[in-house]
């Protein structure tokens, strides 16, 4: 076996990866779009995608020194996602398999933030907590599948970073700009009390929300609180809300491992509530490096490799985009 491509087209970013036979990954190369004004919009980052494949697969084969021979397979993110932005993955993906003549293997963009966390960090059988631009889930390998414990039931935690960033001026991606701010304050005002900054606090059983902290922070910003003061609260509440959930699964679940996943995962803050947890519970927190938090195209490589190890490849027929592709719909053979 030579090494599985990797595409990953899921949103903003679209991204070439790879990993060898034995599942080790190499970094992958990607590039995202950053919208001028407003959110992402579908169609500009199919646009993108489109004019940005064929130099990233270049590159990629250029920094790695391989010709198309070397490669057994090629993996795409199947869904969920943005329809015209899969559907450019999906036609990459066919278009190269057919050209190499290798298989072709469709795979859940959820999933691979999974499987890439086990392979670089070597868990075995984790609670994910999976923080993202779109998606904010907390999952479980149960009974052959990978099950949805708890998740937002509004907007992904990354889509409410980013929103509360855009309106105080701050570019798409704002996360890391957020926790920048957030850091700055804390370290310049260490008495801060979270009790005068106070926002909604969502946990339902095991699902969160965070459209109400979103309009909360607006609304203090509006009132005259400072920026960074409110990038802290609102770390503080929503990261506290999901922390909370993924302590909740493990209890639940009887699992002593929790992995960090998606872009959020970048988070300093968020990464250390979340090994402060694990600590508390004699468990063990995991973070992959930022390269494999935030979509890449080798954690695509890296679940196409094993699904195409136990025979799950796909027909060319059957390699349509779902964009409503669920965590819970993807069987899971291997160990
Ligand atoms: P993904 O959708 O997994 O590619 O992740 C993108 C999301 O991660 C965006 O919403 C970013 O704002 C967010 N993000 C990236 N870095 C950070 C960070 N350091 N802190 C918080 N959010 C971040
Ligand atoms: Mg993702």
């Amino acid at each position: 076996m030579g090494f599985t491509l990797g595409i990953e087209s899921t949103a903003h970013t679209f991204s070439f990866g790879l990993c060898d036979s034995s599942g080790h990954p190499q970094p992958s190369v990607s590039s995202f779009i950053r919208p001028e004004e407003g959110g992402i919009h579908p169609r500009e980052a199919a646009d993108h995608h489109v004019e940005n494949s064929g130099a990233l697969l270049k590159e990629l084969l250029d920094k790695n020194n391989l010709t198309p021979e070397d490669f057994t397979a090629v993996a795409f993110s199947q869904g969920p996602g943005l329809g015209p932005c899969l559907r450019i993955g999906a036609a990459v993906a066919r278009t190269l398999s057919q050209e190499w003549k290798v298989p072709l293997v469709g795979v859940n963009h959820c999933v691979a933030h999974i499987e890439v966390g086990r392979e670089v960090c070597g868990c075995s059988d984790p609670v994910l907590l999976y923080v993202s631009g779109g998606n904010t889930q907390i999952i479980a390998r149960l009974g052959g599948r990978y099950r949805i414990l708890g998740e937002t039931l509004d907007i992904g935690i990354g889509n409410m970073l980013d929103k509360f960033a855009r309106e105080q001026g701050i570019p798409f991606p704002g996360g890391p700009r957020v926790e920048t701010l957030a850091q700055e304050w804390i370290d310049a005002n260490p008495d801060s009390r979270l009790s005068d900054y106070e926002l909604p606090y969502a946990v339902q059983g095991m699902d969160l929300a965070f459209s109400g902290l979103l309009t909360a922070a607006r609304h203090m910003v509006l009132k005259g609180k400072p920026l960074g003061a409110v990038c802290w609260s609102v770390q503080e509440h929503s990261f506290a809300a999901c922390v909370e959930v993924a302590e909740r699964a493990l209890a639940h679940t009887g699992k002593t491992e929790v992995l960090l996943g998606g872009g959020v995962a970048c988070n300093q803050r968020l990464r250390d509530m979340c090994s402060m947890m694990a600590g508390e519970r004699s468990a063990q927190s995991f973070v992959p490096e930022k390269m494999y938090c935030v979509d890449n195209g080798s954690m695509i490589a890296i679940l196409g490799r094993l699904q195409l190890l136990y025979g799950e490849d796909t027909e060319l027929r059957q390699s349509a985009i779902n964009q409503h592709l669920r965590t819970n719909e993807t069987p899971i053979l291997w160990s």
